[in-house]
């Protein structure tokens, strides 16, 4: 990183330890231009990432939508509730582990039909027909014709 004296880009870390229970990483760098000395703190970040809408609006995530938009797919399908909350936790900590600042809001339609495909196979296609916007119904067929191959495994 570079040094917050003169800009330089060389710093080296001489000391490199745990604090804060092992939550947080100290490193002292010292700057091979300069020579001073500085801190720099390391944790994990782990705030959720805001959604890119495919029209370039940025939103907060929401989990209340997405359990939304799953129940939706699901409806009247024979999958219980701790399954949908299960798949919720699941699509969350996954966004969260990108570390990314920001996801497409793609990336957070493929992860909800990867949950839809696990567990209901009505519910996915329902879902993946009206996200996907199958072009005609031969797409919609080979799509169709994929899963049950992939049952069949
Ligand atoms: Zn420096």
């Amino acid at each position: 990183m570079h040094c917050p004296f003169c800009g330089a880009d060389d710093t080296k870390v001489i000391d490199s330890r745990l604090v804060a229970d092992g939550g947080q990483v100290r490193r002292r760098r010292e700057c091979g231009s300069c020579g001073e000395r500085f801190t720099t703190f390391e944790t994990a970040e782990l705030v959720m990432p805001r959604v890119i809408k495919s029209d370039g609006k940025r939103e907060p995530f929401d989990d209340v939508k997405l359990r939304a938009g799953l129940m939706r797919a699901l409806e009247k399908r024979p999958v219980s509730l701790e399954a949908v909350d299960a798949a919720v936790t699941r699509i969350t900590h996954k966004l969260r582990a990108t570390g990314e600042r920001e996801v497409p809001a793609r990336v957070v339609g493929e992860l909800v039909m990867t949950e839809l495909r696990q567990l209901d196979t009505v519910a996915y296609v329902r879902f993946a027909s009206v996200y996907r916007s199958f072009q005609d119904i031969s797409d919609f067929r080979a799509e169709v014709d994929r899963l049950e191959q992939s049952k069949d495994a």
